[in-house]
C-alpha cells in the first residue's frame, strides 16, 4: 500500500494550495481529485470562468456606449458567443494545466478519482487504498436550490449553468442579489438579456455596508437590471417557452407572475461531503453539513483536518487558500494564525464592491465608537480620465486610537484598491498611517488617501 504524510481530498484553492504549501516544507503529498481536471470550483466553474466572462463581456458592453464618449466611434460591433465561450474555457484550460505542472514540480502526486475515508489512517481512491499520516478534507460546496424549484442546467440553472448558455437569453431572473447572483447578472445583461435580480432581503448584497448596498442597486439598475427585493419566489416550473415564475412579498401578501427564458437560482452554496465515508470515519458535522473542526481545523477524529468552503466561514477561494497554507506549516510543526476579520471581500461587478473589516452596524452593534471617512470617486483626477467616476471608499476607524476598523468601496477597481488597506489593518495601521502616506498621482489608491483624511475631517480635494 503507498503510504503518503499528507493525503489532501479535493484539489480546489484549499487542497491544491495545502498540498503544494505541505510538499514544499518536505513531507510526501499526494491530492485527490475525482474532477478530470485540477483547481476545483474556483478554476473550473467558479471564480476564474466568471471573471473571464465578465471581463469579455464589459469589453463588449464599452464598445457600445463608452468608448464613443471617449472619441472612439465603434461601427459593427458584434457578439460571437462561441467565441466568447471559447475564450473563458481556454482560460480554464490553462489555469487547470497550470496547477498540474505545479503538482509536477512540487512532487504532489495526483490520485485521480473520488476518495472516501476508509478509518484509521487509509484513503480509499476508486478502490485503491492509501494510508496517510494526516488526511485533509477539502472537498468544497456545492450549489442548492429553493424548495420545490429542480435545477435543469437548461432553463432553470445554476451559476455552472449560465456560465454555458449557448445564446443571450432575451430575458433573466435571478433568484438571490448576492456576489455570485449580481456577477452573473451583470455579464448577461451586458450581452443584452433583460434581467430581473429577486431578493428576498430588503437590500441586495446582504452582510455588506448599508451605504453601499444602496448606491450598489442604485448603479445597477442604472444599467438597466431590475430589482424586485423583500420578494420571494413560491414557485418556478418550466414551461414550453421558458420559466414561469411565482413570487409574493417577503411578508406576505399578493402574488406575482414573471416569465422569462432563463431562471439562475444563486441562493448560495452547502458545504460537499457526498460519498467521503464520513460516518464510517466517525467525522462530525454541524447542523449546516459542515465539518467541524477546531481553531487548528482538526475534526474530531485525530489525524483527520479539513478546509475550505466544506467547513464553518466565508466561502471565498483566499480563505480556503490562506486555511491551506496555515494547516500545511501546523502540521510541519510551525505555528499559523488567520484573522478572519481581515478576509477581504469583492464583487467583480462594474462598478466593483469590496470590503474588509466591520461594517458600521457591526461597530454600533458592538458598541464601538468609531469615525468615519467617504471620498467620491468623482473628485479623483483619474477616475475622471477613466469615465469611471460613480461610488466611494468609506474607511472607519476607531474612534480614541484611529486603529482603521473596516473599509468598504464601490468604484473601479474596488477589488485591487482594498488590498493597500488589507495590508495596513494586518500591520494594525491606523488612517493617520494611510493619509501620510504618499499615493502616486493621478491614481485611483488616492480615493483612499482622501478617505483617510477624511476620518480627520480633513480631506484635500473635495
Ligand atoms: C460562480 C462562482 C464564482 C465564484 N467567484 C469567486 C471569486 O471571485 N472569489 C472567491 O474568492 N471565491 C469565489 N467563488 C467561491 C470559490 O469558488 C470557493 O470558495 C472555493 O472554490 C472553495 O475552495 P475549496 O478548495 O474549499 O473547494 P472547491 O473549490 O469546491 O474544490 C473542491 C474539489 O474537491 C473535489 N472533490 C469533492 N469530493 C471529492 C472526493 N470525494 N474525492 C475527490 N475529489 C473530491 C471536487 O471535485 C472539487 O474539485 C465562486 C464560486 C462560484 C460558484
Amino acid at each position: 500500500m503507498s503510504s503518503y504524510d499528507v493525503i489532501v481530498i479535493g484539489s480546489g484553492p484549499g487542497g491544491y494550495v495545502c498540498a503544494i504549501r505541505a510538499a514544499q516544507l518536505g513531507m510526501k503529498v499526494a491530492c485527490v481529485e475525482k474532477r478530470e481536471t485540477l483547481g476545483g470550483t474556483c478554476l473550473n466553474i467558479g471564480c476564474i470562468p466568471s471573471k473571464a466572462l465578465l471581463s469579455a463581456s464589459e469589453k463588449y458592453h464599452e464598445a457600445h456606449g463608452k468608448m464613443e464618449t471617449m472619441g472612439i466611434k465603434m461601427t459593427g460591433v458584434k457578439l460571437d458567443l462561441k467565441a466568447m465561450m471559447k475564450f473563458k474555457d481556454g482560460v480554464v484550460g490553462d489555469n487547470t494545466k497550470g496547477i498540474e505542472f505545479l503538482f509536477k514540480k512540487n512532487k504532489v502526486d495526483w490520485l485521480k478519482g473520488a476518495g472516501k475515508l476508509l478509518g484509521g489512517g487509509k484513503v480509499d481512491v476508486d478502490g485503491k487504498a492509501y494510508d496517510a499520516k494526516n488526511i485533509i478534507i477539502a472537498t468544497g460546496s456545492d450549489v442548492i436550490s429553493l424548495p420545490g424549484i429542480e435545477i435543469d442546467e437548461k432553463k432553470i440553472v445554476s451559476s455552472t449553468g449560465a456560465l454555458e448558455l449557448d445564446k443571450v437569453p432575451g430575458s433573466m431572473a435571478v433568484i438571490g442579489g448576492g456576489v455570485i447572483g449580481l456577477e452573473m447578472a451583470s455579464v448577461w445583461s451586458r450581452l443584452g438579456a433583460k434581467v430581473s435580480v429577486i431578493e428576498f432581503m430588503d437590500e441586495i448584497l446582504p452582510g455588506m455596508d448599508d451605504e453601499v448596498r444602496k448606491e450598489s442597486r442604485k448603479i445597477f439598475s442604472k444599467q438597466g437590471m431590475d430589482f424586485k427585493v423583500s420578494t420571494k419566489v413560491t414557485s418556478a416550473k418550466s414551461s414550453a417557452k421558458g420559466v414561469d415564475i411565482t413570487m409574493e412579498p417577503a411578508k406576505g401578501g399578493a402574488e406575482e407572475k414573471l416569465s422569462v427564458d432563463i431562471l439562475l437560482v444563486a441562493v448560495g452554496r452547502k458545504p460537499y461531503t457526498d460519498a467521503l465515508g464520513l460516518d464510517k470515519a466517525g467525522v462530525e458535522t454541524d447542523d449546516r453539513g459542515r465539518i467541524k473542526t477546531d481553531a487548528h481545523f482538526k475534526t474530531n477524529v485525530d489525524g483527520v483536518y479539513a478546509i475550505g468552503d466544506v467547513i464553518a466561514g466565508p466561502m471565498l477561494a483566499h480563505k480556503a487558500e490562506e486555511e491551506g497554507v496555515v494547516l500545511a506549516e501546523m502540521l510541519a510543526g510551525q505555528s499559523g494564525h488567520i484573522d478572519y476579520n481581515l478576509i477581504p471581500g469583492v464583487v467583480y461587478t462594474w462598478p466593483e464592491v469590496a470590503n474588509i473589516g466591520k461594517t458600521e452596524a457591526q461597530l454600533k452593534e458592538e458598541g464601538v465608537a468609531y469615525k468615519a471617512g467617504k471620498f467620491p470617486f468623482m473628485a479623483n483626477g483619474r477616475a475622471r480620465a477613466m469615465g469611471d467616476t460613480e461610488g466611494f471608499v468609506k474607511i472607519l476607524a476607531d474612534a480614541k486610537t484611529d486603529r482603521v476598523l473596516g473599509c468598504h468601496i464601490i468604484g473601479p477597481e474596488a477589488g485591487t484598491l482594498i488590498a493597500e488597506v488589507a495590508a495596513v489593518m494586518e500591520f494594525g495601521g491606523s488612517a493617520e498611517d494611510i493619509a501620510r502616506t504618499c499615493h502616486a498621482h493621478p491614481t485611483l489608491e488616492e480615493v483612499i488617501k482622501e478617505a483617510a483624511l477624511a476620518v480627520h475631517g480633513r480631506p484635500i480635494h473635495i
